[in-house]
């Protein structure tokens, strides 16, 4: 995609993704309303406009990195009156939200786009800010194939896994599918090692068994809830993130929305949303997901 890319929301994504974006040759013009991540902006070399319309007019690419949907539709949109940028945006604008949204509101956010005149794609990531630092974030992508074919490149500058899904709306969907399985699979391993402390095994030797065997995943051989087998897993450094509470109680609360939304009998993602919101009221906000095992071990009688 020749052309300038409006970058909206330089926060803790948003910021390191615009400047690898800068640093493969695009030409960026970014926009945040928060004075720290302008300075954080500014430092990394991202030219700023004074306003998000101001950002948008001319681009021919307007990527959003924002907290929600509710962020997202409004600034496509507009609120209190003012222009949204869907209307100041030139005719047939790439609109391309990387945010973590609901399904429903990515599809929302894609048919006004298409009804602006303009072309829309659905781009999570996962990889967290390590992968978004590093250009190494993983991007599902929901929208028409000549879409996903000109947006290829732009995310190949920021990640290096790039996904076509489906139509509108199925990268968020690959993507809450995919947090479902790793919130209920993280309960799931620190229930286990919790019992086995109770029942008087070691975590090194309920490691080394289902690591190797059919309880291996990712929260045990990569993220492992414990301190010891796992040397990189945030356990072994007091649960700082990682992977923030705050964000996998979002990520399965917009799972919850789906499953309700389309009348699946799941049972387990909606176990898992609620301990994980039990979890972030406890203080689990700011530390690991992983540090749920602290909460079911606490939780336990002695
Ligand atoms: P963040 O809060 O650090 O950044 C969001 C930024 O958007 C803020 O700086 C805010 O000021 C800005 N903003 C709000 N409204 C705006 C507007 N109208 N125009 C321009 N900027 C606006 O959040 P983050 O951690 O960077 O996450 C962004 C998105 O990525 C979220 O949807 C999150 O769920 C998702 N995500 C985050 C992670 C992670 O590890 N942090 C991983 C994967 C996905």
């Amino acid at each position: 995609a020749a052309g300038t890319i409006a970058f909206l929301g330089l926060g803790h994504m948003g910021g390191p993704m615009a400047a690898n974006l800068i640093k493969a040759g695009y030409s960026v013009i970014g926009y945040d309303p928060v004075p720290a991540a302008v300075e954080a902006a500014q430092a990394h070399g991202i030219p700023l406009a004074g306003t998000a319309a101001e950002a948008a007019a001319g681009a021919a690419v307007v990527l959003t990195m924002l907290p929600s949907g509710r962020h997202v539709l409004d600034a496509y949109r507009g609120i209190g009156g003012e222009a949204g940028l869907l209307a100041v945006a030139g005719p047939n604008t790439l609109f391309l939200d990387c945010s973590t949204i609901n399904v429903t509101e990515a599809q929302e956010a894609a048919a006004a786009a298409i009804a602006a005149g303009h072309r829309s794609v659905d781009a999570p990531v996962s990889g967290g800010v390590v992968g978004a630092e590093a250009a190494t974030l993983t991007f599902m992508v929901g929208g028409e194939a000549e879409d996903f074919d000109s947006v290829r490149p732009v995310l190949e500058a920021m990640g290096k896994r790039v996904v076509h899904c489906g139509a509108h709306g199925l990268g968020q969907a690959a993507k809450v599918c995919n947090n479902m399985i790793l919130g209920v699979s993280m309960i799931a391993v620190s229930e286990a090692f919790v019992l086995g402390e109770k029942l008087g095994l070691t975590h090194e030797a309920l490691f080394d068994v289902a690591a190797h065997a059919s309880g291996q995943c990712w929260a045990l051989t990569t993220n492992c809830p414990v301190p010891g087998p796992v040397p990189t897993s945030p356990a072994n450094r007091d649960y700082q993130p990682g992977f923030a509470g705050a964000l996998m109680a979002k990520d399965l609360r917009l799972a919850v929305n789906a499953v309700e939304h389309t009348g699946v009998a799941a049972e387990m993602g909606p176990l898992a949303s609620r301990i994980y919101d039990s979890f972030v009221e406890h203080g689990g906000a700011g530390t690991d997901f992983s540090g749920v095992i602290n909460t079911i071990r606490e939780q336990s009688d002695h």
